[in-house]
């Protein structure tokens, strides 16, 4: 697919996209998402959340998915943020959270080096895909939604889908997530996300 084609397809919601300031390519590549319209379109759902200090990131090189782990339930970004400051850290440290439904919710702003992967937040950016993936099975919106919503962002940071750039956790850190049942699918996710960037 053409890179105009694919701006048909994808589209940021507006208000994201308003976010914070982005350097001038990226903001225009930005707009012409956002100008796509898009039946197909990724669409952020913003959640308005207040932070403690945040630091803006200037290096994004990779992706890395995540799963919540200790429960199954559809928990919202609002919650996810509420554990993160009890933690006593500047709110919820990924990025983009994606629900049951699919539906992708703002959490930390997208520039800013998030929590979530301990020694890589410098670089990256942290999705979480809701659920305990140890002993459940993510929905197909939550995958396809991740697929899209990836695809975009490997434009957006001008990264080339693979193994290198698409990540779990546990590539990582000693940790289970984003859970076996999510990490064994990695190789499709990234399949999906690549048939999206083209
Ligand atoms: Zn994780």
């Amino acid at each position: 697919m053409k890179r105009r084609d694919f701006i048909k397809h994808i589209t940021w919601s507006a208000a994201g996209a308003l976010l914070l300031p982005l350097a001038g390519p990226l903001r225009a590549a930005e707009a012409a998402w956002q100008a796509g319209g898009g039946a197909a379109g990724v669409r952020v759902k913003e959640t308005y959340l207040s932070f403690r200090s945040l630091a803006n990131r200037t290096q994004t090189d990779v992706i890395i998915l995540h799963h919540i782990g200790n429960t199954n339930a559809d928990v919202s970004a609002a919650t996810v943020h509420q554990w993160h400051l009890a933690n006593g850290w500047a709110g919820i440290g990924y990025h983009y959270l994606i629900r049951k439904d699919g539906t992708i919710e703002r959490g930390r702003p997208r520039d800013t080096v998030g929590a979530h992967c301990y020694g890589e937040n410098w670089h990256s950016i942290g999705v979480n895909i809701v659920g305990n993936f140890e002993t459940n099975e993510p929905t197909a919106a939550q995958i396809d939604a991740a697929e899209r919503l990836v695809a975009v962002l490997c434009r957006l940071y001008g990264l080339v889908p693979s193994g290198d750039t698409i990540k779990g956790h546990r590539d990582f850190n000693a940790t289970a997530c984003p859970g076996e049942n999510l990490y064994e699918r990695l190789p499709d996710v990234i399949a999906g996300v690549q048939r999206y960037y083209r």
